[in-house]
């Protein structure tokens, strides 16, 4: 980069944040919690987080009583293009980390560092189609890269498999319908698996989703991509799949066993700690 007098300025990175908290949301009948952050630094004038729609970052909250330590890898799940705030989602469980980031006052700045990864969206190909296969809160960097390409008003053709255990669950439900209106490359299949509720059958997802869900209810399987796209269309698209280890494993055999789709077409990031 050249600077107004003309001699060569190096534009450094900076690999650490402390980003105030803005606001933070609880999704009634989940466990989940979402929170903004301010995108500008505290300390350091003109550092501004940037990062590429799916990336991830490390959050420090200097927990001392944390069997698991006080840094936790979070997806920031808002898009590059939501100028004023990032956007981070999580189940709150009974840990000493996840307590105080419940717990955590208005205001109060967070130690986040640079994002990282490579689970985002082909960069040197926009006429590709990508699948998205979302289990859970491994919805966060869906989010993110369906909201970016819909903004942008990117030609890529988006199908998003979204599988939770019940309706309540379905996170950034609002957001996705907004996206589904504004962009027509964009389609996302729901499914409510039921899982939580004291078993996994397909009567009891029925019984998770209610009598006016009008989406798929179980798993994510070869029915459920073989009803919404041709073997050609599948074996043709860059496939995301994103959730905790067991639903990766499932998706992984699938993909690879049943659906014979080559490992060069699939993308995994897997949310380790669930
Ligand atoms: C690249 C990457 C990106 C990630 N992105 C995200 C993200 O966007 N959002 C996110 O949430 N996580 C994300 N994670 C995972 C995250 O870093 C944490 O590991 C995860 O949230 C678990 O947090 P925790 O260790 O506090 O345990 P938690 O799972 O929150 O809590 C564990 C405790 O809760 C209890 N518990 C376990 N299961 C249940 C249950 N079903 N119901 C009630 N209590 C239970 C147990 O007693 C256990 O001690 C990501 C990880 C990676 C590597």
């Amino acid at each position: 980069m050249l600077s107004r007098c003309g001699e060569v300025v190096l534009s450094i990175r900076p690999s650490k944040f402390q980003l105030k908290l803005l606001e933070t949301t609880s999704h009634p009948g989940t466990d989940m919690m979402s929170f903004k952050l301010d995108r500008k630094d505290v300390q350091q004038e003109n550092h501004y987080l940037d990062y590429k729609a799916g990336q991830y970052a490390a959050m420090d909250l200097e927990t001392k009583e944390d069997a698991e330590g006080p840094v936790r890898s979070f997806t920031i799940a808002s898009s590059p293009t939501e100028e004023e705030f990032i956007l981070i989602s999580t189940r709150i469980r009974d840990t000493p980390f996840k307590k105080k980031l419940a717990n955590l006052e208005i205001g109060t700045p967070i130690k986040i560092t640079a994002p990282v990864g490579s689970f985002v969206l082909p960069e040197d190909d926009n006429s590709k189609r990508v699948v998205f296969l979302s289990g859970g809160i491994g919805v966060t960097p869906f989010r993110s890269m369906v909201k970016y390409a819909t903004d942008n008003r990117m030609p890529i053709r988006i199908m998003m498999f979204d599988s939770n255990r019940n309706e309540k669950n379905i996170l950034y439900k609002t957001d996705f319908d907004q996206c589904v209106k504004a962009n027509n490359n964009l389609k996302i299949i729901y499914t409510i698996t039921g899982e939580g509720q004291g078993g996994s059958s397909s009567s009891i997802a029925a019984a998770a989703a209610g009598s006016d869900w009008k989406g798929e209810i179980g798993f994510i399987n070869k029915e459920l991509l073989t009803k919404y796209m041709t073997n050609d269309e599948l074996t043709d698209s860059i496939i995301y799949i994103c959730g905790p280890p067991g639903m990766l494993k499932a998706m992984q055999k699938l993909l690879q066993e049943d659906l014979r789709i080559p490992d060069l077409r699939i993308e995994i990031e897997e949310f380790t700690g669930y």
